[in-house]
């Protein structure tokens, strides 16, 4: 069933809370492809019924983002989600998420705004505000599905992590299951954002996730200091990647390591073609 309306969607909710059923929420931004088929498919496994969320946030893209020429492709979305079992797929409008004319600034809505322990590093220094709206949208989500398990994936994984920070600091009701980054099998980690890339692009993308696994075959070999790990990295780059960080940071607090060890994750960030690629790997 597709659902525009929040209203709508709160009827059918409040009749599946009441017969006691529990709910899954898979949040996207559509164009989905097998990385969220995997969020998907683990939601409809463990609740009685499961909401998909299609819906290009405005508020979590700056600026000079790709936020008009985003892919939207809702009716295979539909087909997708309807494939795998899905019960709803919600996908408002932004006005029917940030009301009329949808005045999106900060001096007119009410912002979850995350710690910026969080937000000052990785994707969050070249996307100031990114997690502010993805923090607001997320809450709104919970607030309007009241999901008892949410799904997120781990080729996002400082979002991950920030959004497990959110529910606790705010005590929100919902058990977040992690999910594994799915790749292609050339190892590029799936993306709606991989659209973007020519062929050639997609070959260069590959650097991200060869960097990543030989950090992790040198870690597993013994050698553990960061600056040793990451001296090899950059023969895998060429004129044809903008490197925007690769760094060692703890899985739950985001802080700086200098020494890996198994509560490490390695995050990298390029850009091929212009287009701005994330990947990262547990240690
Ligand atoms: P997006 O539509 O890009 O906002 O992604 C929606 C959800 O799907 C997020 O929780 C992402 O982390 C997750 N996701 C996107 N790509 C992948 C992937 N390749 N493997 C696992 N999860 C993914």
């Amino acid at each position: 069933m597709l659902i525009h309306k929040i209203e709508e969607l709160r009827k059918q909710i409040k009749i599946w809370k009441k017969q006691g059923l529990t709910v899954g929420l898979v949040p996207t931004m559509g164009a989905l492809h097998n990385g969220h088929l995997s969020l998907i498919k683990k939601s409809v496994e463990k609740c009685d019924k499961t909401v998909v969320s299609v819906f290009v946030n405005p508020i979590q893209f700056g600026p000079n983002e790709d936020l008009d020429k985003y892919p939207r492709t809702l009716d295979a979305d539909r087909k997708l989600c309807e494939d795998a079992g899905v019960d709803i797929v919600f996908a408002p409008s932004p006005k029917e998420m940030y009301g009329e004319g949808h005045i999106l600034s900060n001096d007119f809505l009410t912002y979850v705004v995350p710690p910026f322990f969080y937000v000052d590093k990785l994707c969050g220094k070249s996307r100031v505000g990114h997690f502010d709206g993805v923090c607001t949208v997320v809450n709104k989500l919970f607030n309007i599905v009241q999901p008892d398990f949410a799904f997120f994936g781990e080729k996002d994984r400082q979002q991950l992590i920030i959004i497990k920070k959110m529910i606790k600091d705010l005590n929100i009701p919902v058990e977040i299951i992690p999910c594994p980054i799915v790749r292609e099998e050339s190892g590029l980690a799936l993306s709606s954002r991989n659209k973007y890339l020519t062929e050639n692009g997609k070959i260069e993308a590959l650097a991200l996730n060869r960097i990543l696994f030989n950090i992790k075959t040198c870690y597993n070999k013994g050698i553990k200091d960061v600056s040793a790990l990451t001296e090899t990295a950059y023969s895998f780059l060429n004129e044809n990647h903008a490197l925007e960080y690769l760094e060692f940071r703890d899985k739950d607090t985001l802080e700086e390591k200098k020494t890996a060890d198994n509560n490490t994750i390695v995050f990298i960030a390029v850009k091929v073609e212009n287009v701005r690629l994330i990947d990262n790997i547990e240690l």
